[in-house]
């Protein structure tokens, strides 16, 4: 059985993420989607927040299930039994950080792969930053996040 770990911040998930998450769901027989719990990074939604959007959005996926994790990444993903670890590419930007992580990861664990899967083209430009940057200013961030995260987006800046 193949298991994947999607790991992120997801702070909050956006349609690029959800993008990742379907078709990384097809290569793999279950996925986790791993919500860091990071101490260091200030996040706008708390965990619990993240996850609860997280599942909202991919409740209709029957092989995902989210779960939070802190710690080592892949101590998280011998726990799950998993081996695969999934990672979105958007930019060569993304690249140097993703390829020093993938590597750092299998020096800790030869078992463990990373898979990376490149960015659709149309959420390319996408992230979480950005998002929230728009939402602060009271734009509107409906074509880039599921409605469930742009609802609660708007509350969270009400
Ligand atoms: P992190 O804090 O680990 O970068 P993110 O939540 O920002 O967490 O991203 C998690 C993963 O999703 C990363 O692999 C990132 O490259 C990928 N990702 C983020 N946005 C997009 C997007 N628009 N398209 C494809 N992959 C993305």
């Amino acid at each position: 059985m193949k298991i994947g770990v999607y790991p992120g911040s997801f702070d909050p998930a956006t349609y690029g993420h959800l993008d990742i998450i379907k078709r990384a769901s097809q290569l793999v027989d279950y996925l986790i989607v791993g919500v860091l719990n990071n101490v260091r990074k200030k996040p706008l939604l708390t965990v619990e927040e993240r996850i609860k959007l997280l599942q909202d959005i991919t409740e209709d996926l029957d092989n995902v299930s989210v779960e939070a994790f802190s710690g080592l990444l892949v101590d998280f993903v011998k726990e799950k039994n998993a081996n695969i670890i999934i990672r979105g590419l958007r930019a060569v930007t993304d690249f140097e950080y993703e390829l020093q992580m993938a590597q750092v990861n299998q020096s800790l664990d030869k078992n463990i792969e990373t898979i990376f899967l490149a960015t659709s083209v149309q959420y390319s430009f996408l992230s979480s930053s950005l998002v929230k940057e728009i939402a602060k200013f009271g734009g509107n961030v409906d074509s880039l996040v599921p409605q469930k995260v742009s609802d609660y987006m708007k509350k969270k800046y009400i």
